[in-house]
């Protein structure tokens, strides 16, 4: 179990990180880590992510109430918290600006297209939340849909948020997102998608609960969100004996 301090000091080393990616300006952005069932240690506002220091850090509660530190949390903690709160198998969450994400937020287009193997084994689909005023209780709301079966949302119209076991975990899905994001571009730029198909898809997410060393599929919950060119009703029994591929390919969360 990592202490307080390294905590601390991976805080700095990824706010650094996601300031030198691009995926924030300025002062944008937040990351947090879980302490202990009440206790999430926080960047600061108004300071940016590329340059903060360890002492820099806010404790909260799971209210967000200030439990120390010289500086103040973003607004933008009770949507961490919400997080936390719906997951408890969440220790990080990152918000960010990721300007190709954020540019599909934007345009209203979720990140739900089986279009490459990678993502579908590594991330799997990204479904859109609806706009919520940021520092408003919108912001957590517009995301109650979605944190129980997916590990990264974009939140429309301004940016996105990924969680995980751990704080590198919770960057490196933004870092996919992105990736992601700009590989639609260029299909997009290109005028065509060639889509997995749903057989495809199948042996991606078996691979991918090999590589986790997950339990079965047949175990995974259907998401909120399907990909609308794959059709289940043409997947026949054969076929797909035991999963909706619809579902095991929206559906992220590992069970
Ligand atoms: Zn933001």
């Amino acid at each position: 179990m990592r202490a307080e301090f390294q905590h601390r000091e991976d805080l700095v080393h990824f706010g650094r990180l996601i300031h030198q990616q691009g995926f924030v300006s300025a002062c944008d952005g937040n990351l947090s880590v879980r302490l202990d069932s009440n206790t999430v240690l926080a960047t600061p506002t108004s300071v940016s992510k590329g340059m903060m220091q360890p002492s820099d850090m806010v404790k909260v509660d799971m209210q967000g109430n200030k439990l120390g530190g010289e500086r103040n949390v973003s607004s933008e903690i009770a949507m961490h918290l919400t997080i936390y709160r719906i997951r408890p198998d969440i220790h990080a969450v990152v918000h960010s600006h990721p300007v190709t994400a954020t540019g599909f937020a934007s345009a209203g287009i979720a990140l739900d297209q089986p279009i490459c193997s990678e993502v579908i084994v590594s991330l799997g689909a990204v479904p859109l939340a609806e706009y919520g005023t940021t520092g408003t209780p919108e912001l957590s709301a517009s995301l109650l849909p979605y944190v129980h079966d997916y590990d990264a949302i974009l939140l429309a119209n301004h940016g996105t948020v990924t969680y995980g076991s751990n704080l590198l975990q919770a960057y490196l899905k933004t870092e996919a997102v992105e990736h992601f994001a700009k590989i639609m571009l260029v299909t997009q730029q290109l005028g065509q998608q060639q889509t997995l198909s749903p057989a495809n898809i199948r042996k991606l997410v078996e691979a991918r609960t090999r590589y986790e060393g997950n339990t079965s599929l047949a175990s995974m919950p259907a998401g909120p969100l399907r990909p609308k060119h794959v059709d289940a009703d043409n997947i026949s029994d054969k076929e797909m004996p035991d999963i909706n591929v619809n579902d095991a390919f929206v559906t992220m969360r590992k069970r």
